[in-house]
């Protein structure tokens, strides 16, 4: 069943009024039918059984038949910082750490990270928004993660978590399960580095804001595998891929 996030003012009591984007998408890009039955989500967790009653390219309405409650969000808030890198891959982080469950992506400028300055991602909010729309729908979450604006590596290191982890490729000695046993906390940062690492120094500045280094086992992940495998092991530590 095709899922669509709609703006909450779309969703009125008992109808759907589709916007014009979607309901090109419903009547030609699906081909969908008067009749058929789609989920539409609201972002706040809720999703809704629709039927389609009305078909027009310009502004298809449907009729809500039922409050679905499958909510399939994790409880563990994991956000995830990491480097700018070039567009193909940064995407990629994205999209995956999205079905892997991430709730929120600080990009950060550090040292080393490929991309340097604000006017390389600027105008790319919109699209970075789509990809875990899009990547959300497909994997049927019930909600959208945060994307927040690009920021320099020292100021993301004054954010609010409970628990705080740079993965350093050089400390061997604390993985994530370590790090995080006996925490029965929420929200997790974690750092993952661009393709030349973190500086010394950068991993020193955690370590003195209060962020814990981990290792990611002993070999050299790529900054995308490094993203997917830390999502994996903290969303894993809490039960959250049962
Ligand atoms: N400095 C590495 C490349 C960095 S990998 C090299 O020598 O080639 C990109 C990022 O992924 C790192 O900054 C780190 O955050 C993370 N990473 C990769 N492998 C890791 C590991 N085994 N343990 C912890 N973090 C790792």
């Amino acid at each position: 069943m095709n899922r669509f996030f709609l703006p909450a003012n779309t969703i009125q009591t008992a109808k759907v009024q589709f916007p014009a984007d979607r309901s090109h998408q419903i009547v030609r890009v699906l081909r969908l039918q008067k009749g058929d039955h789609v989920c539409v989500l609201d972002n706040t967790g809720k999703s809704y059984l629709v039927e389609l009653v009305e078909l027009d390219a310009k502004s298809c309405l449907g009729e809500i038949i039922e409050v679905l409650t499958n909510d399939t969000e994790p409880k563990t808030n994991v956000h995830l910082i990491v480097a700018l890198t070039q567009r193909e891959k940064f995407e990629f982080i994205l999209q995956k750490c999205t079905e892997i469950g991430v709730n929120r992506f600080t990009p950060v400028f550090t040292e080393r990270s490929i991309v340097q300055g604000m006017s390389e991602v600027e105008k790319k909010a919109e699209r970075w928004g789509r990809i875990v729309m899009e990547a959300s729908e497909q994997c049927h979450r019930t909600r959208i993660p945060h994307i927040d604006e690009a920021i320099p590596l020292k100021q993301s290191l004054l954010i609010d978590a409970e628990q705080k982890l740079i993965a350093f490729e050089n400390n061997h000695k604390f993985n994530i399960h370590s790090a995080l046993s006996g925490s029965m906390d929420e929200k997790i940062a974690v750092l993952i580095g661009p393709e030349g690492g973190f500086s010394q120094q950068e991993v020193e500045l955690a370590i003195a804001n209060g962020w814990k280094s981990v290792s990611l086992g002993p070999r050299i992940l790529r900054m995308e595998t490094a993203s997917m495998v830390a999502a994996t092991l903290i969303l894993d530590h809490f039960g959250e891929l049962d």
